[in-house]
This record gives structure tokens, C-alpha cells and sequence, in this order.
């Protein structure tokens, strides 16, 4: 549609799986396994639950446009200034805002080859240019990616973990890359999946938040928490930061549901927990079923693990699907030969490796 702008023209759009009931009416299957998305295999907590239906009689109000109650817990939880919290519909929100914020045409933004689809999105449609860094090891290349920034770099995505490789950046290395970038350079460390990194390797970007007033740290209540339903992520940046993405926001953007059912989420200390025993039992499960094919895989800190098949996986997914699991083809991140499988439930991760034995066997 010619009067598109440009850059918005040329935008190739985020493809999300399809609904599970349409895939089951589709294929005439029940009881279909979705391990696609990097969701949470054990539904919402039974506390965030309730906080919704609480919450239910209060629909005809309009929600907290500022988010008092939830912020609060947050910054309580991670010791920062509420004013340090700004709000998303997604942490893809957050994303979308930086951009309004801090990308314009003539101005680029960086991230890495691999690197969340989202990104390109965001940076395109407001038609700033994109810098993609080659990986390092299916990750971010942290001195490639300082050597490229220039006057007009004003945005670096990083995630970390890395959504669809699962790779993990040394809090060493990443905390002197953030405070090596010139001032007029936001870095944009995306946590999405920080709930799920094994403690011992320790994520602790917020120690160095305040040192570092260029950084903004984005995290979201749909992977551990169980809310991805509900649209809620937040992110942690300095005041001044916090203050510009607050001006760009649509008021209202979190509905009422969503921030009390995220703050009886953060409370609920025993479904973190159980979530991440079963995601750390999940992914031994699935390398274990892995190695087994003769299969390898990129080792992966993520709630999801990227599998290399060695040859195309568009048919494997096909075929996987036919057998009634739906897993992630990321041949659109630069990983023909992979897919991506979400960690399920127990009984949903061998009914995986089960329908992926007898594909590889027959196909
Ligand atoms: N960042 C990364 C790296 C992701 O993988 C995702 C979800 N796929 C998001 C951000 C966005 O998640 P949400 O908008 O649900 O918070």
C-alpha cells in the first residue's frame, strides 16, 4: 500500500504460531503439544489467578494508568526507585517505546544476527536503519558489535539469554561493553528469560544499572511468570530514562487484569520455583533425548533449546506437526538446519522426543 511509509513498506511482519484449536480442527487432532512460543508448560499460578478474579468486579474502571501497586512490589523486589520502572504491554512494548523514543531516520540501531525478530521490527518502523552484528558462537560479539558503533548508533539490543540461540553473555564482559559505550548510545539488555539462568552463573545487571545511566534493562511476566496471555514487562532504567519512554506511552497500557495478576505473580515465590525445577529437569530431559538421535544442540540458559538437525528442519517441523507438536522453525533467524523447542511438562517433552525419533526415522 503505496502510502505506507518507506521503511514501515518494506517491514516484514512478526509471524506468530496459529492457535492451538485452529491447528487441532486443521490437522483433526486432540490434545495438540505446544512447545513454540517459550511459554510457561505449567499455566498461570494459582495466586495469579485468584488476583484476577478479584479483580473481576472492578471492570468497568479504568486500570491504574501508572501502575502504582505493581511497580512498587517490583522496585521492592529489586531495590530500585519505583521511578526507575517503567511499564509494557510485553516487554515488546518497552521495546516499540525505546525506538519512539530514541531512533528517527538517519539515526541506526544494533543488534546481533540471531537476535530477537522484534528488533528489525521496531527499529524499521519508525525508519531508523539496522546494524546486524555476525554472531560469535550463535551470540552476541561484543567487541564486534563496540567497533561498529558510531555517531549515528543510538540503540544496541542484547538479549540475554539470546532468544532463539539461548546464549549467555558473561556479566564481566557485557557490564564492560555497557560502560565502554559513548553517551549518546542506550544499550538495551533484554532479560526476558533472566528468571531461568542458573544462579550460579548469577545475573547481576541491576548491581551496575545506576553506574551505567545509558542502560535499560527489559523483563516480561510471560515467560517464568506464566502471564503471557495478559501482556506484562517492565523495564529498569534511570529516572531520566524512565521519564522519557513515560511520555511516549499510551496511558492505560497495562489493563487491569494484567497488573494485579503480574503483582500476585512476583509474590508467588513457590511457583517461581517450581517453574524453574521443571524447566532445569525439562532441559536435561530433552539434551538427554538429543544426544540420544545423535543430535546436537546449542547449549542454551533459556526456557528453549535450538537443536541442530543438520539438515532443512522446515520438514521435520511439518512432520512433527502432523504427529501433533508444534515446535519453532527459526530458519527466519539464520537457522535453517535448527528448530527451537520450548522446555514442556515432563510428559510433554518425551511425547516430543518421541514424535521426533520416529520423524528422524522416516523422514
Ligand atoms: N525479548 C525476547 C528475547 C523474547 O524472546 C520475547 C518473547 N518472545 C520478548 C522479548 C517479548 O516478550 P513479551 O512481549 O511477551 O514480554
Amino acid at each position: 500500500y503505496d502510502l505506507a511509509v518507506n521503511g514501515v513498506r518494506q517491514l516484514v511482519p512478526y509471524v506468530a504460531g496459529k492457535p492451538i484449536e485452529e491447528l487441532e480442527r486443521e490437522l483433526g487432532l486432540t490434545d495438540i503439544v505446544k512447545l513454540a512460543s517459550n511459554e510457561n508448560p505449567l499455566g498461570p499460578g494459582k495466586k495469579a489467578l485468584a488476583a484476577i478474579q478479584a479483580t473481576l468486579p472492578k471492570l468497568t474502571l479504568y486500570p491504574d494508568g501508572n501502575g502504582f501497586s505493581l511497580k512498587s512490589a517490583l522496585a521492592k523486589k529489586y531495590k530500585v526507585n519505583a521511578d526507575q520502572i517503567t511499564l509494557g504491554n510485553g516487554s515488546n512494548e518497552l521495546l516499540e517505546l525505546v525506538a519512539r523514543a530514541f531512533l528517527a531516520p538517519g539515526l541506526e540501531a544494533m543488534f546481533s544476527e540471531h537476535a530477537f525478530a522484534v528488533y528489525p521490527i521496531v527499529t524499521q518502523a519508525v525508519g531508523a536503519t539496522a546494524a546486524i552484528i555476525p554472531a560469535l558462537h550463535y551470540g552476541n560479539d561484543l567487541a564486534a558489535m563496540a567497533a561498529r558503533v558510531s555517531a549515528k548508533t543510538r540503540v544496541i539490543f542484547i538479549a540475554n539469554p539470546n532468544n532463539p540461540t539461548g546464549t549467555l553473555l558473561r556479566q564481566a564482559d557485557l557490564q564492560r561493553f555497557v560502560s565502554s559505550l559513548p553517551g549518546h548510545c542506550l544499550c538495551v539488555l533484554d532479560e526476558a528469560y533472566f528468571e531461568f539462568v542458573d544462579n550460579k552463573e548469577g545475573i547481576n545487571s541491576l548491581d551496575w544499572l545506576l553506574a551505567n545511566p545509558n542502560l535499560i534493562i527489559t523483563r516480561t511476566f510471560s515467560k517464568a511468570y506464566g502471564l503471557a496471555g495478559l501482556r506484562v514487562g517492565y523495564s529498569l532504567s534511570s529516572p531520566e530514562i524512565a521519564d522519557i519512554l513515560n511520555r511516549v506511552r499510551q496511558p492505560f497500557n497495562n489493563n487491569a487484569l494484567a497488573l494485579a495478576a503480574a503483582e500476585a505473580a512476583l509474590a508467588d515465590g513457590d511457583y517461581l520455583q517450581q517453574t524453574i525445577a521443571t524447566n532445569t529437569q525439562g532441559m536435561q530431559d530433552l539434551t538427554i533425548g538429543f544426544k540420544g538421535l545423535g543430535l546436537e544442540w546449542i547449549p542454551s540458559a533459556g526456557n528453549f533449546v535450538s537443536v541442530d538437525l543438520k539438515r532443512p528442519g522446515q520438514p521435520i517441523y511439518e512432520a512433527l506437526l502432523r504427529l501433533g507438536v508444534i515446535v519453532r522453525p527459526v530458519a527466519n533467524y539464520g537457522l535453517p538446519n535448527h528448530l527451537r523447542i520450548s522446555i514442556g511438562t515432563p510428559a510433554e517433552n518425551q511425547f516430543f522426543l518421541k514424535a521426533l525419533a520416529d520423524t528422524l526415522a522416516n523422514v
